[in-house]
């Protein structure tokens, strides 16, 4: 059964002992963003973390860490809640085959139960905000679904792109938008910047659980995330018509942010503490001004923990990034057998794959560089033959002050030889008789013959 909003997803969380249900007052800062923090720090089996009393804001409602853990990434996808990492992205695997899966257009989405415009709008007023990592320039809205439109082709549904992007807040109704420009947001703004015209974008927060999947999920230009949200969840996922852009938005979603990116309009945004487990720094970033906010009544703020690998966003984006890998690879390379992306987001990606001749193992790394996930991620691809697993890493010994073994003391290790290629030396190979020399026979004949004068 699949999820169709954040609330029935929280219940099934909640019914899997999945679900820890904070009641006691928190502050907003650091409580918050230290208890998501904390829950990655429990591993496989963390539990998803909700809050209903946050100081300072009346009817609050967050909700954190819901993809965090390998338990509560099997029951997002329907699956029994003890299912193995390896069985997840297999069955990850299959779904994706069922693509195309055509939406559902629904009527009376709950977002419409509360509507704001114009100078109405304020995002303090409807969410409680708070900063994740002590770093953080400000407050960020980084889990939600944002809906364009290829300005060139604005009625194909297959361009229309569904993302996850970090927005900062930045006003009542501004945000801050970094659009990587390897992704299918920066595009579209690059297409209405060239015309002159502002960027529309629906913005859901609150999502049901495969809808952030997708939207985590480095598929091709024009492969519609409704559709491989379909594949996904089995059935058609959901959507409603945005009442100001007229965009497709996921049904169920808690809040929805209606605006534009302002055309060829740049402020400083950042810094933000990154999946790399790192701050990014604060750069010249667009902006989005939000037209119109519809909300649920006391809708539920999902946020997302960033920080030290490996926090919530590893497990959200961790099939979601090693199946787009291996399909796109498939599609050219069948020998492809196995793809494991799933550390930094691919920073490090590592390819099974039988060889059709010489060289071709280096063809496959080189094509995972340049698919769309791999031009702005991958920058190691390890390639190994068709029956080893990347799923079972070899555990090596380094120091325990290493910050990146795991356990302290095992890790991973990687030999680059840069060298440039010697020609093989072909004197002395083992297959080689060794003949008498050309010249030999002269001189038997000339040693011959000083013998016989002695
Ligand atoms: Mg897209």
């Amino acid at each position: 059964m699949a999820f169709d909003d954040l609330r029935s997803y929280l219940d099934a969380l909640q019914h899997e002992g999945q679900l820890l249900h904070v009641d006691e007052e928190v502050a907003p800062e650091p409580d918050l963003g230290a208890a998501a923090n904390a829950a990655s720090r429990l591993g496989d089996t963390a539990p998803a973390l909700y809050f209903d009393d946050v100081k300072g804001f009346t009817n609050a409602r967050v909700a954190l860490n819901t993809h965090g853990s390998w338990r509560n990434h099997a029951i997002a996808m329907g699956l029994p809640a003890n299912t193995s990492t390896r069985e997840q992205v297999d069955e990850f695997i299959r779904r994706w085959e069922q693509f195309p899966v055509a939406p559902q257009r629904r009527a009376d989405p709950p977002f419409a139960e509360n509507v704001r415009d114009g100078d109405d709008v304020d995002l303090f007023d409807v969410l409680p905000l708070f900063r994740l990592n002590e770093g953080d320039g400000g407050f960020y809205v980084d889990k939600a679904a944002v809906v364009s439109r290829d300005p060139d082709d604005p009625d194909n549904f297959d361009k229309q792109n569904v993302g996850i992007y970090r927005m900062q807040v930045k006003g009542n109704r501004e945000l801050g938008l970094q659009p990587v420009p390897m992704h299918d947001i920066a595009l579209h703004l690059n297409k209405a910047e060239q015309r002159g015209e502002d960027l529309p974008v629906a913005i859901a927060i609150g999502n049901d659980p495969i809808t952030s999947v997708v939207a985590g999920t480095p598929l091709g230009y024009d492969q519609s995330e409704y559709e491989m949200a379909g594949a996904l969840r089995g059935e058609p996922a959901p959507i409603a018509t945005g009442p100001l852009t007229g965009f497709d938005v996921p049904w169920g979603c808690e809040v929805l942010l209606e605006g534009v990116i302002e055309s060829r309009k740049r402020e400083l945004e950042g810094p933000f503490g990154e999946f790399t487990g790192h701050y990014s720094g604060g750069r010249s970033m667009p902006v989005i001004r939000v037209d119109r906010i519809s909300y649920r009544t006391n809708p539920v703020f999902e946020s997302l923990y960033l920080g030290m690998p490996w926090t919530e966003v590893d497990y959200l984006i961790g099939p979601a990034t090693c199946v787009p890998l291996y399909q796109q690879l498939r599609a050219e390379f069948p020998e492809v057998r196995a793809v494991n992306a799933m550390y930094t987001h691919g920073l490090l990606a590592i390819v099974s794959t039988a060889k059709r001749y010489g060289g071709f193992a280096r063809s496959v790394g080189l094509r995972t560089m340049t698919t769309p996930h791999g031009l702005g991620y991958c920058k190691m691809v390890i390639v190994v033959d068709e029956d080893v697993d990347p799923f079972n890493l070899p555990n090596m010994s380094v120091v325990e002050l290493d910050p990146g073994s795991q356990p302290p003391g095992i890790t991973n290790k990687l030999v680059i030889d840069a060298t440039t290629p010697v020609s093989p030396d072909d004197r002395g190979r083992y297959g080689m008789p060794v003949s008498d020399l050309p010249e030999s026979g002269a001189w038997l004949d000339k040693l011959r013959s000083m013998l016989q004068q002695q």
